[in-house]
């Protein structure tokens, strides 16, 4: 799988687990636990509230003191308000208006525990006052008893007296701004009023009036108090509230429905996904497996089979190896057979002086044996005293004989013939030296070498190629070399051959140049002014096989084998040509050749 494919895959994979994480929490139950926790706070604040109007009810209506303690209000309260803050991150509604009820339900509660205590010492005041009532009426009717003169000023007192209690009464039930003017009037006529005398009147009237003034200042703040409790919309906006948190509770139930539905139907889709995929899985495992089987059993063939391969190539590279040092062998052969038969028309020309003069002394001799037998009949004849006739007759013949030999300078020609036959075997003895110096069979392998002699042996073993062409030495002072002279000669012979090749045709010149560049060095040049070698052949010549010439002229192996000579000399050997102008060889040698050249 490439990398663009397997990072498509890779997003895919995430893409669907995000979705199905996101489907997953939409559909987290978590949440919905909050919810129905907020619901219950909000219920539990709810009866708070009812409780606290119930209390209210009951102290504006003296119905009895509370049930409740208003530490258990203050403890549940404050439970739900911290219930609240925690799940207030479960809905929207409770977050948004979580703060203006808390502060409108700890207002009301502080009110409503200053409300409790104010209703409370309200009340006190109202039955000390009440109480006080009949004790007064008590010493009224005794002062009565005692001062019946004062019966008039007795029953205004009463008058007085009992209107007060009415009022009160009546503010007690509505205590409103407007009453209090109505009391104080009550109660300036009751302090204006005249004492009947009664010694113990005084004080019960003081404790009466303390009370009813500290009564009805208490009552009126109970009623301050009642009203902006009365302003509290702790209970509207809690209902306002819950409804609202009702709705979005319904709502949230509802898309949690759709996102339920939605994660069943995706999770259906996922589940059909992945079966495909496990099967896909299920199926390229079974095909790896098959596969990897099939490739062991191919490896194990493929070993047997690479045995068999390496053991025909190491054949085929025997036989290789073998025909190589054969075609070596054939070039060595076919350069020898060229240089036998030019050796061989070398040595016709002078065995063919040689063979003539002998003819030419071998007949000059049988004359001169025959003259030499009929000189010798002649004289047999003198000393034995034949007849006069016979005798003139063979003078006369020995006498012819021996002019003819005279008319013919045979023994003046003699020497002539024997010196040049003896010419002829000389320029034969000189081939055979020179085939020797080239070949130089009976010398080391290895040896201190003259190049220049070397040169000349080639040359005069290469004669019958170089006919038509001039030889320009120039050869400089070099040292002797330490080489394998006979493998060196065999370099130059190739070289020298493809120069006189290369000129056949055309006023032939090549130009034969040894010089020393370095004192440890020696350059030996051949150059032609042959046809040259074109551009794109000129990498090729040193490959073995490669040759331009005719079959039967050429192998293709002359340069191979000398640039392989001149290697193992740790020499080098270059060349530079232009197509139609010539081609210039230059072999480069060490005087005394690296230590690890293995010169054979
Ligand atoms: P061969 O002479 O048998 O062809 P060589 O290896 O000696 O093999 O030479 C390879 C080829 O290089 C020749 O066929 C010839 O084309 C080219 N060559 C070598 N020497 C010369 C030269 N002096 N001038 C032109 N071409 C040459």
């Amino acid at each position: 799988m490439n990398s663009a494919k397997m990072a498509a895959v890779t997003v895919l994979a995430v893409v669907l687990a995000a979705a199905l994480a996101f489907l997953y929490y939409k559909t987290d139950i978590g949440q919905f636990r909050k919810q129905v926790q907020i619901a219950s706070y909000l219920r539990e604040m709810k009866d708070i509230d009812t409780r606290w109007e119930a209390e209210l009810l009951r102290l504006r209506s003296e119905s009895g003191p509370s049930s409740i303690t208003t530490a258990h209000l203050a403890d549940s309260l404050r439970r739900a308000l911290r219930g609240l803050d925690e799940e207030v991150s479960a809905s929207r509604m409770v977050s948004y208006s979580l703060p203006e009820l808390k502060r409108a339900f700890t207002d009301k509660a502080e009110l409503m525990e200053k409300y409790r205590s104010v209703a409370a010492t309200a009340k006190e005041r109202l039955e000390t006052a009440l109480v006080t009532v009949p004790d007064i009426n008590k010493d009224l009717r005794q002062a009565l008893l005692n001062y019946p003169r004062q019966r008039d000023r007795i029953g205004a007192f009463e008058q007085s007296l009992s209107r007060v209690q009415a009022e009160v009464l009546r503010f007690n039930l509505s205590p409103d701004a407007t009453q209090i003017g109505r009391l104080e009037a009550t109660l300036g006529a009751l302090r204006q009023a005249e004492l009947p005398t009664s010694p113990a009147l005084g004080p019960l009237l003081q404790k009466f009036l303390s009370s009813v003034d500290e009564f009805y200042k208490t009552k009126y703040q109970e009623q301050q108090l009642y009203n902006r409790l009365s302003y509290i919309t702790a209970g509207p906006r809690l209902d306002t509230l819950t409804s609202a948190f009702h709705r979005e509770l319904e709502d949230s139930v509802q898309e949690k429905e759709l996102f339920r539905t939605a994660l069943i139907t995706y999770a259906g889709v996922l589940l059909i996904l992945l079966s495909h995929i496990g099967a896909r899985l299920r199926q390229s495992y079974l095909e790896v497996a098959e596969a990897n089987a099939a490739l062991k059993e191919a490896n194990e063939g493929l070993e047997q089979r690479v045995e068999e391969r390496t053991q025909a190539l190491s054949a085929a590279l025997t036989s290789l190896e073998e025909s190589q040092a054969m075609l070596v062998q054939s070039e060595k052969m076919s350069s020898l057979g060229q240089m036998v038969a030019g050796v061989a028309h070398e040595i016709n020309t002078p065995l063919a002086y040689v063979k003539n003069s002998l003819e030419s002394v071998e007949a000059q001799l049988n004359t001169m044996g025959g003259t030499l037998n009929e000189t010798e009949k002649l004289l047999r004849m003198l000393r034995e005293g034949a007849d006069e006739q016979a005798f003139g007759k063979q003078f006369a013949a020995v006498t012819t004989q021996i002019a003819e030999l005279r008319n013919a300078h045979t023994i003046e020609e003699l020497p002539k013939l024997i010196r040049d036959g003896q010419y002829g075997i000389g320029q034969i003895a000189e081939i055979v030296s020179n085939l020797r110096d080239f070949s130089r069979l009976d010398r080391k392998k290895v040896d201190r070498f003259n190049v220049a002699d070397g040169l000349d042996s080639t040359l005069s073993i290469a004669k019958h190629l170089l006919k038509s062409v001039e030889v320009k030495k120039q050869y400089g002072a070099i040292p002797a070399i330490t080489c394998s002279p006979s493998q060196l000669n065999q370099v130059f012979l190739n070289l020298i051959t493809n120069a006189a090749q290369a000129t056949e045709g055309r006023s032939g010149e090549i130009r034969l140049i040894t010089r020393a560049p370095d004192p440890d060095h020696v350059e030996i040049e051949v150059a032609d002014n042959g046809k040259g070698i074109p551009a794109d052949a000129l990498p090729k010549i040193f490959d073995p096989f490669f040759t331009t010439k005719d079959v039967g002229k050429g192998t293709g192996l002359g340069l191979s084998i000398a640039y392989q000579i001149v290697e193992a000399h740790g020499g080098l050997i270059t060349v530079d040509s232009k197509p139609g102008q010539g081609t210039r060889f230059v072999v480069r040698l060490p005087v005394h050749p690296p230590a690890d050249t293995e010169l054979t």
